[in-house]
């Protein structure tokens, strides 16, 4: 009896202590550097996520590696729900492109719910001497050998559609790796690096004030925001089915308990309804979550999809890190 009553006790002080959840701040941890795109998201969602979890919300710009050093910290987190990890499309790449990655993806997290999607563009320095992308062909053609192509690490966004863009053309180029596009797009605005493929939410800013040419967006439809509505589709300048969207979702240490991560679920959802949070995605032409992904089963049923899709076609590039 006495064994019952304490067992019951302790049952309440874990209800109670879950109720309260979160009493302190919370880490959203950025596998890239500050200032660039994936940063960006989780900064305008922090401001979001305050707001419904009535708590601050701390962005810790982990960068390095394609992202993967910022989720190994979080998949060895204490699993309490106050380290999280914002990632994007590499939380599915870095499996086939890791040979030693130091968690597994399917089963070091539990799955928070998927954020938006982010089509990307091909941007180059200001003094390349091309102004489209008929241009870039021929003056691609005429350097073979001497280009470089700057992207944030092997399994970042910018290195999958950098990656394509080779392929399609069937053109080698130099890969200059950085702890983010942040610090990749302040190396392309000086002029040390040539080329970069990265997140119209990162890129529009640069494109609308002249300060990068802009070559071509990675969706199949042009996008309707004021910075990219004359920007062809890079299908539609002949690269044909060349169709690269990104997406970002939230995740916690595995463990972390049930009544925490269907708090966090909820904090989500209700974040993405913010009109605030809308407007300045759809500002960047980024697509807000609104379908079943925002579900936790179906975030992870979908980055398992991707695993399956991306996985092949990155061993087929003969694409690895040790
Ligand atoms: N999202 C960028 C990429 O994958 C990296 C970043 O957010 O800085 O290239």
């Amino acid at each position: 009896m006495k064994n019952l009553i304490y067992a019951a006790m302790l049952m309440g002080a874990a209800a109670a202590a879950m109720a309260e959840f979160p009493d302190k701040p919370i880490t959203v941890v950025v596998p890239f550097a500050a200032g660039g795109p994936t940063d960006k998201v989780a900064r305008d969602l922090g401001e979001m996520l305050r707001k419904q979890l009535n708590q601050s919300i701390i962005i810790e710009n982990v960068g390095g590696a394609g992202g993967t050093l910022g989720a190994a910290k979080v998949a060895k987190a204490s699993a309490d729900g106050y380290t999280l990890l914002l990632h994007h499309i590499g939380m599915a790449t870095s499996p086939a492109l890791y040979r030693k990655l130091p968690y597994d993806t399917l089963s070091d997290f539990e799955y928070l719910g998927m954020i938006n999607e982010v089509p990307m563009t091909l941007i180059g320095r200001s003094t390349l001497p091309a102004n489209n992308f008929a241009e870039l062909r021929k003056w691609i053609d005429t350097n073979k050998g001497k280009i470089n192509l700057a992207n944030a690490g092997l399994g970042a966004a910018s290195h999958l559609c950098g990656l394509l863009f080779q392929q399609s053309i069937a053109v080698d180029m130099t890969t200059v790796p950085y702890k983010g596009t942040a610090p990749a797009m302040t190396d392309l605005l000086g002029g040390q690096v040539d080329l970069m493929c990265d997140q119209t939410t990162n890129t529009s800013q640069q494109i609308e004030s002249g300060k990068v040419k802009a070559f071509g967006v990675t969706t199949a439809k042009r996008l309707n925001t004021p910075a990219l509505a004359k920007l062809p589709t890079l299908e539609e300048s002949g690269l044909k089915g060349f169709n690269v969207s990104i997406w970002h979702g939230m995740y916690a240490p595995k463990g972390t308990p049930k009544a925490v991560v269907d708090k966090l679920n909820s904090a989500l959802r209700a974040a993405l309804k913010d009109p605030e949070f809308i407007k300045r995605e759809e500002a960047l032409g980024a697509v807000v979550m609104t379908d079943n992904r925002l579900g936790t089963a179906e975030h992870k049923k979908f980055v398992e999809t991707e695993i399956n899709k991306w996985g092949p076609a990155i061993k087929a590039a003969g694409q690895y890190a040790d």
